[in-house]
């Protein structure tokens, strides 16, 4: 098994998705980090994105008051790379997936949170976009156009009633570290 990233190291390949979102949107991204809040293993199968995803929606529903923030949680080992509610205000992504396709860490930061602004999957095959399977899987960060109309129309809805900044509530949990 993989030696899991140090923090530093999964807050810059994150930072880098979120870098993605301003370059490409003219927003601003806060984030803050929670390196000990979240348990995500007091579900009945831990390595299950699903249930990871609503365990962290229930664990840290009070990081998200407001239609600008969204709350993201990392784990280490879980059965997909991420999981995101479409159009929601939750994603995790995982740094050590057992999925055998194991995609760059910044790939799924920005592919999880562009589906919390309503992106859809294409497939492992499809549009050259973060969207499309293989292209998330080789570290590819374009959105192709339908994608970027998309996540810019759910930016800028937000935006204009909550002075132009996203914020990101970033969770931590290791599921396996000694
Ligand atoms: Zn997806
Ligand atoms: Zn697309």
């Amino acid at each position: 098994m993989r030696i899991g990233l140090s923090f530093s190291e999964l807050e810059s390949r994150t930072d880098q998705a979120l870098d993605r979102f301003e370059e490409e949107f003219g927003v601003s991204m806060y984030d803050t980090w929670y390196l000990s809040f979240w348990d995500a293993s007091d579900v009945s199968d831990s390595d299950n994105s699903s249930q990871v995803l609503d365990g962290l929606r229930e664990d840290c529903s009070w990081t998200q008051t407001a239609d600008n923030e969204i709350v993201f949680g990392w784990a280490d080992d879980l059965d997909h790379n991420g999981i995101a509610y479409l159009n929601g205000f939750y994603a995790v992504g995982s740094e050590n997936p057992t999925h055998p396709f194991d995609w760059p860490e910044k790939s799924v930061a920005q592919h999880e949170i562009s589906h919390n602004f309503n992106a859809p999957d294409h497939g492992y095959f499809g549009p050259y976009c973060i969207m499309t399977y293989l292209y998330a899987y080789i570290g590819v960060d374009k959105w192709c156009s339908d994608c970027w109309d998309t996540v810019y129309g759910n930016i800028w809805i937000v935006e204009i009633a909550l002075k132009q900044t996203l914020i990101f509530y970033l969770m931590k949990w290791w599921l396996s570290y000694e």
